[in-house]
């Protein structure tokens, strides 16, 4: 509180002018973060149930500002979407990421994937197709070897036009995966006809499962409905032994989440895939 001449005492905000001037400086400094290469990609591993080896890697963006410090992607994609420069971005992350798996193959990981999270905008910009088989070319790659994660929401928003959008891509025999999955209200009738190859069970659930509520039954219900499909289903947010057992238990084929790890650094991604070769 401010205290004034006249005595009254007042509250004191800061001013709206004051929060104004600090968007405008954050969408100044987020136009301006591709070409000063302050984004970078962590990785963060897929392991097989049966296995324990790791199958894919997702790739989380990551925003570097030397005034800001790290930036997460939850402060800045949602607002990248209504900058209108997502598809930058979002090319971006495509190119980066083949790269690396291109690099990973190189090294000898010869069956690894990459999982790249496509906002919704991306997906209804029809260069998406010419982005993703650019970079496929650029690293000799084929659309198999990647796969794109798109939310149940977004895909959701509209249906018909969805399909449409996945179909154009299922050409390049890209894997699709309805991200989120269990969120997004998806009618069964929609599910069918998506052409999707996995289901990401939405943390949400994974997180509950020990819990003794309902999101057990829902973690079952949605893996057996996903094996009636033929699709695969990755968990994703596993942070307990006791969440893993019951996934494997109940059939789910990927598992993700700080118990075998965090979204990694490339330095730290290496480490990691050598000794689970080792392992
Ligand atoms: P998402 O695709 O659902 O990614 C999973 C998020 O859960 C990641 O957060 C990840 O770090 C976090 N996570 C992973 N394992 C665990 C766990 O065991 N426990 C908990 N509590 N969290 C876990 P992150 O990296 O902050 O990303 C947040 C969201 O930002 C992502 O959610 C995705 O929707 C979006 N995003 C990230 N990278 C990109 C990108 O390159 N493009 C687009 N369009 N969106 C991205
Ligand atoms: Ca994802
Ligand atoms: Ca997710
Ligand atoms: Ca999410």
């Amino acid at each position: 509180a401010k205290s004034h001449g006249t005595g009254k005492l007042r509250f004191f905000h800061p001013s709206l002018k004051e929060n104004i001037r600090q968007r405008i400086d954050f969408e100044r400094a987020l136009k301006e973060a591709l070409e000063k290469d302050q984004f970078f990609l962590c990785y963060q591993p897929q392991i097989s149930a049966s296995s324990g080896q790791t199958v894919s890697l997702e790739a989380l963006i990551r925003w570097q500002h030397p005034v800001y410090g790290l930036v997460m992607p939850d402060r800045f994609i949602q607002l990248a979407e209504t900058m209108g420069i997502i598809a930058h971005i979002g090319a971006w992350v495509i190119d980066k990421s083949c790269e690396q798996l291109a690099r990973w193959r190189a090294m000898g990981y010869h069956e690894l994937r990459v999982a790249i999270n496509l906002s919704a905008q991306q997906l209804l910009v029809s260069e998406l197709e010419e982005t993703v088989s650019a970079a496929l070319q650029r690293y000799q790659l084929s659309g198999s070897d990647i796969e794109l994660e798109i939310t149940e929401s977004v895909l959701m928003q509209d249906p018909e036009r969805s399909i449409e959008r996945l179909g154009a891509l299922r050409k390049l025999d890209v894997r699709l995966s309805i991200d989120d999955f269990g969120t997004g209200y998806s009618s069964l009738a929609y599910l069918r006809v998506l052409p999707v190859q996995a289901f990401k069970l939405d943390r949400g659930f994974v997180w509950d499962m020990d819990k003794g509520g309902k999101a057990w039954e829902i973690c079952a219900t949605a893996i057996s409905l996903a094996q009636n499909l033929g699709l695969e289903v990755v968990a994703e947010g596993v942070e307990t032994e006791e969440q893993s057992e019951q996934l494997k238990k109940l059939g789910c084929h990927l598992l993700q989440g700080y118990l075998f790890a965090k979204p990694l650094t490339v330095e730290a991604a290496d480490i990691f895939l050598a000794a689970s070769l080792l392992g």
